[in-house]
């Protein structure tokens, strides 16, 4: 079978970035999960749907076409034949996604095309139940947290980059706001995998973290 190495963590965790290094250098396909979520949360404002109307965020999930083209540089995420890969970073997109990721038939939906991700040689898969729920019989497991505050500069020092005008206080309660819905939802709720190796990345570079993971695989 086709070996998988699950990612999962809080948001801020350093999950994307260290997945995405970890796919590169093993020569595997890389999955982000969050990227679905987050895609049918903007399929879901584009079509100025309701949050709270689970029938309709159902509807959407199966409606939502998503498409990932690497770019060379950066994963590009194509939502319905549009390029959303700036749309999908934003605080409202996060927000969507975790709202929509609350609901069990939206998770269901999701499953089959979260599996057809395992293909040869390997796969990184990054998300939240990677371990969990998605492919509990991966043969390496990780579990990444950081500090909330620690995500929160993170995040910060990401959106100043890219000229996005934010307030640490802000982000910091959207973090733990976030943490919370993930944490005691009644599916899927965030939590390490038993077999899952923990990895405290609070004051670790991005470099040391990726050697971390690596060292978890033989050869
Ligand atoms: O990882 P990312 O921040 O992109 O995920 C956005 C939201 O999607 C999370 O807050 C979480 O609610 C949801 N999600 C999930 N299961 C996953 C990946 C993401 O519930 N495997």
């Amino acid at each position: 079978t086709v070996p998988v190495l699950t990612i999962d963590g809080p948001s801020g965790s350093g999950k994307g970035t260290i997945s995405r290094l970890v796919a590169q250098r093993l020569g595997w396909h890389y999955l982000d999960s969050g990227a679905l979520y987050r895609a049918v949360g903007v399929a879901a404002g584009w079509a100025d749907l309701d949050l709270d109307d689970a029938g309709a965020l159902v509807r959407c999930t199966f409606d939502t076409k998503v498409d990932f083209r690497d770019d060379g540089s950066e994963l590009r995420v194509i939502v319905n034949g549009n390029d959303a890969t700036d749309e999908l970073r934003t605080e409202t997109a996060g927000a969507a996604a975790s709202a929509i990721a609350a609901i069990p038939e939206v998770r269901a939906a999701l499953k089959e095309r979260q599996r057809v991700f395992r293909v040869a040689p390997g796969l990184v898969a990054d998300g939240r139940d990677m371990g969990t729920v998605i492919f509990p019989d991966a043969a390496f497991k990780v579990f990444l947290t950081a500090s909330a505050e620690e995500r929160a500069d993170r995040r910060y020092k990401q959106l100043k980059n890219k000229g996005v005008s934010v307030t640490m206080d802000g982000l910091l309660r959207e973090i733990l706001a976030r943490d919370a819905r993930d944490a005691n939802r009644a599916v899927a709720p965030l939590r390490p995998a038993e077999d899952a190796v923990r990895i405290d990345t609070t004051g670790l570079d991005i470099a040391t973290v990726v050697e971390r993971v690596l060292a978890l695989l033989p050869g």
